[in-house]
């Protein structure tokens, strides 16, 4: 074997790239890993793990109402935004400090600096040229912020973690996940929310009847969602941004923040220099076992062009440990991935949508129920929970399971198992619910809705 100074190369310190270092530094290799920015990467700084903080912070305003029907007499609330962003960061500080030790404790050399390709085997990290028998790309992604007149006046999700003063009024540009989470974090904040996405409706790859409901829902906590609608420019006068759309709409606020997608950081890393193909749109091309194009080099995370989630890129990570190390050969089912958004209420969702299992599957059946949630019978609020699940006609098997309610998150996650291992409606009506829960609808839903493939 050739005389390398590492087994394994990783470039970035996030969920992926950590989890791909630790574990094969635990399979024995030597392992080093260059970031340059934070250690755990934008899930842990500026993605999920903050953005969740925020969600809990923002419910609290809807708490604090609903508390009075349960007999609750409190002053009125007041929120600080400092102290909630202050004790945000501390946290992720402390986060830091537990990444930089788990890599420590495991034995990888983490160099906190930028590290570019020098070829197919070497790293340039400073003024050092390491070789290295392979390496491992998971340098994540970055926001875009499209073109427009005044775009240098928005924010992106990295900013909204850190703003010095909370604005009263936020536009907010995109239909994605961060588009509508934000919405509800600076609605349930305070803020007065207008939120715009460019098509018919928001959150597209997502089933449809989850994502009218949601907006409905979202509309009815107040924040003003436009379809529809383009960006045309943002003006700067004094303290307002003037946003003006390309319908002729406009609308006057403090923060412009643009959610429209994040880029896979893949520039500027010598890719060239090691002959690593990149696709169009700064994708690195992998197969299924994350190489890439070049012998030894290595993918994984937002940086290749699979999902952008953190527990894809821990998976994808530890593929790559497991079959450089551990004589396996490992690969990630991208299928059935349960997924969350942490907008007000939750969507949760594993499996197809039933516009993609309406094309894969003559015989659907699809159940369906929406309800007031038992907490608000007494508060008077009018939201609503829905729930979906889409069977195989065929052979009973429950392909997918959808929500839209408080939890969603927590409640597809041991869906997922269920569908991942293969449950069939009949195991799901066989189950016993637990009462009075919103997650036992899923297993008293006895009459479908609709089935396709009958006369
Ligand atoms: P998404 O890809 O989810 O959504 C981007 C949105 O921006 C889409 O609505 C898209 O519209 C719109 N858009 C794209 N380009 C433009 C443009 N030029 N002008 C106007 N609108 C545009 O990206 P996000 O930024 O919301 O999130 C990035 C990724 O981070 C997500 O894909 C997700 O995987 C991950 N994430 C996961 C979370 C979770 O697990 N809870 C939370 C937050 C992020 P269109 O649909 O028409 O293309």
């Amino acid at each position: 074997m050739a005389d390398y100074d590492y087994d394994l190369f990783v470039i970035g310190a996030g969920s992926g790239g950590v989890r791909a270092a630790r574990v094969a530094a635990g399979f024995g290799a030597r392992v080093g890993i260059a970031e340059e920015r934070y250690l755990g990467g934008t899930c842990v700084n500026v993605g999920c793990v903050p953005k969740k903080l925020f969600v809990y912070g923002s419910h609290f305003a809807e708490d604090f109402d609903d508390a009075r029907a349960y007999g609750w007499q409190a002053g009125a609330p007041d929120f600080h935004w400092p102290t909630l962003r202050d004790n945000k960061t501390r946290e992720i500080e402390r986060l830091n400090g537990i990444y930089r030790s788990l890599l420590d404790d495991a034995g990888v050399e983490v160099i906190t600096e930028r590290a570019i390709l020098a070829g197919p085997r070497q790293v340039r990290v400073g003024k050092r040229t390491a070789t290295t028998e392979n390496i491992l790309i998971a340098t994540g992604s970055w926001p875009v912020v499209p073109p427009f007149p005044g775009n240098e006046h928005a924010i992106t999700s990295n900013e909204a973690f850190y703003l010095d003063e909370f604005p009263e009024r936020v536009l907010i540009i995109g239909g994605g996940y961060i588009a509508v989470e934000f919405a509800g974090i600076f609605a349930g904040l305070g803020a007065s929310v207008t939120l715009t996405y460019r098509g018919e409706l928001f959150l597209r790859g997502f089933d449809e009847g989850i994502r009218r409901f949601v907006t409905d829902e979202i509309r009815s906590k107040g924040v003003d969602v436009r379809f529809e609608t383009r960006i045309e420019s943002v003006e700067r006068r004094g303290g307002d941004l003037r946003c003006r759309f390309r319908d002729g709409s406009s609308c006057v606020v403090d923060l412009v923040m643009v959610a429209t997608g994040r880029a896979p950081a893949s520039s500027g890393l010598g890719l060239e220099a090691a002959g690593v193909a990149v696709a169009e749109g700064g994708a690195i091309p992998v197969d299924r076992w994350h190489r890439t194009n070049i012998a030894h080099i290595y993918a994984i995370g937002d940086v290749i062009d699979r999902l952008q989630l953190t527990p894809v890129a821990i998976a994808e990570g530890m593929c790559i440990a497991h079959n450089l190390f551990n004589g396996e050969s490992r690969v990630v089912d991208y299928e059935r991935v349960p997924t969350a958004i942490f907008c007000q209420p939750n969507i949760g969702t594993v499996g197809p949508t039933e516009e993609e299992a309406r094309r894969h599957h003559p015989n659907l059946v699809v159940y369906e129920s929406s309800f007031k949630p038992m907490k608000h019978t007494l508060t008077g609020r009018g939201e609503r929970t829905m729930m979906k699940l889409l069977v195989d006609g065929e052979d009973d098997r429950v392909l997918a399971a959808h929500m839209c309610g408080p939890e969603a998150g927590e409640i597809i996650q041991g869906l997922g198992v269920a569908i991942t291992a293969g449950a069939t409606k009949g195991d799901f009506d066989a189950t016993i619910g637990i009462h009075p829960t919103a997650a036992e609808e899923f297993v008293t839903m006895r009459e479908p809705v609709r089935r396709l493939g009958s006369p």
